[in-house]
């Protein structure tokens, strides 16, 4: 049996509902969202610290935060949902990493001069702003064996309108907004053959032996995307990696004075979060060797590694010197797909007419879904939205060289 659609989206993580529901909110294309979950956010998204920061090193992803920021802040008209599930928590984003006052003036100015509200506190503002944290900024050895003396350091850069947003209440939230719109959003439903004819896409193959036809198809497959690749018979010559990420969650008992904003913490490799209405604290790595574990994604262990947990838990009392010894500590990991070329993405057109990706995005991804939606939505629409980003599609193209960063780690 054959359906036919306009735009097949394989994927529902952030990825796929953001474009689908960019490309409903611009134009009648009959869309259909495959996944093969039996829930939403089984894949990267369920897992993921959706944290919105807008410091980036190149320019383009500066925008396209900023731009995606915006659209966090006005969800409910952005989805049209008039009760949202998903919350935006915009706590503020602190940088404790660059102990050259200048370098952090200038990053603020970078910012400021692309309309990021971003400011430098020194270290007194910074204990009156957020007391529960240590100003040190001298390197901190998580195995224990050089002696630490803290050197509070001069100067914080603090994005102000940034935070953290719900990534599974955003899910929720993006399937209900576009099945509304008439999209067809579907879970347990696996993709396992990608038609072509005549060099050009025509559809996919589902495992239920059924077939829905489109011209145009998009892989928004996450960590699975080069099997999706693969099935169309391309190989897109970027190393696309799942790698497995870990996060631990810690207790955050009253006596820790609030607020407590998102943190990169450069002393003890680590960002930290609020989480479950200031209950929690979620706390990752900011180090590439932390992003190096090659995975099956299908094989993911999901629980953390007890080192990692001992480790990172030293960093995070380093910075919160008053965070007790005691409480409940735990971890999950969840899916990274990196791009070890240049941890950005590749989005676009492909060589097979028609098959348009969208993979690879590292830990950015979330940060940056709504505008990678507006993105593909204008390439298969032609049509532009007032609330879109300028970046165009092009910056992530798939014959694009690998841009040059100062590093490969989730902060690049
Ligand atoms: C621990 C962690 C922390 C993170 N923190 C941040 C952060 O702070 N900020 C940020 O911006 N980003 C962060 N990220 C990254 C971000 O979450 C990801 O970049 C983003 O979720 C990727 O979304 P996606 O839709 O591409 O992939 P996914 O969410 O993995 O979605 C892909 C979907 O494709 C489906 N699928 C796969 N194969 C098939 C098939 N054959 N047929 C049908 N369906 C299929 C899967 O079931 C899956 O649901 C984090 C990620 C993790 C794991």
């Amino acid at each position: 049996m054959t359906a036919t659609t306009d735009v097949v989206v394989v994927g529902g993580g952030i990825m796929g509902m953001s474009i689908a529901w960019q490309v409903a909110r611009r134009s009648s294309l009959r869309i259909v969202v495959l996944d093969k979950g039996t829930g939403l956010g089984e894949g990267s998204t369920g897992a993921s610290s959706a944290i919105t920061r807008q410091r980036y090193t190149r320019v383009e992803n500066i925008r396209i935060a900023r731009d995606a920021n915006a659209i966090f802040r006005n969800w409910a008209d952005y989805t049209g949902l008039a009760e949202p599930r998903a919350r935006n928590h915009p706590v503020g984003v602190l940088w404790m990493l660059d102990d050259d006052p200048v370098a952090v003036a200038a990053d603020r100015d970078r910012l400021v001069a692309e309309g990021v509200r971003a400011v430098v506190l020194d270290a007194d503002e910074l204990r009156d702003r957020f007391p529960a944290l240590s100003p040190c900024l001298a390197p901190f050895d998580l195995t224990g064996e050089t002696p630490h003396e803290c050197r509070p350091g001069e100067a914080f850069l603090l994005e102000e309108d940034a935070g953290y947003f719900d990534p599974t209440g955003a899910l929720e939230d993006l399937a209900e907004a576009c099945r509304r719109a008439g999209v067809d959003v579907r879970l347990r439903t696996e993709v396992v053959g990608i038609d072509v004819e005549g060099g050009r896409v025509r559809g996919v193959r589902l495992a239920d032996g059924t077939r829905i036809a489109a011209p145009w198809v998009v892989n928004a497959a996450g960590p699975w995307c080069n099997r999706i690749n693969a099935l169309a018979g391309l190989d897109l010559s970027w190393p696309l990696v799942p790698t497995r990420v870990q996060v631990l969650h810690r207790d955050l008992p009253p006596e820790v004075p609030r607020p407590i904003p998102v943190v990169g913490d450069g002393s003890g490799g680590i960002y930290f979060r609020p989480e479950a209405g200031d209950q929690q604290l979620i706390c990752g790595s900011i180090l590439e060797e932390d992003e190096r574990e090659e995975v099956d994604p299908d094989e993911l262990r999901r629980v953390a590694d007890r080192a990692f947990v001992d480790t990172k838990i030293h960093a995070l009392h380093h910075r919160i010197p008053d965070l007790p010894h005691r409480g409940r500590l735990g971890g999950i990991a969840g899916l990274y797909t990196v791009n070890r070329l240049d941890v950005l993405p590749v989005v676009g057109p492909t060589e097979l007419e028609g098959f348009v990706v969208a993979n690879g995005f590292s830990g950015h991804g979330f940060k940056e879904s709504p505008m990678i939606g507006a993105m593909v939505a204008r390439y298969l629409t032609g049509e532009r939205l007032a609330d879109d980003t300028e970046v165009p599609i092009s910056f992530f193209a798939v014959d694009r060289e690998p841009y040059e960063l100062e590093g490969k780690n989730v902060l690049a």
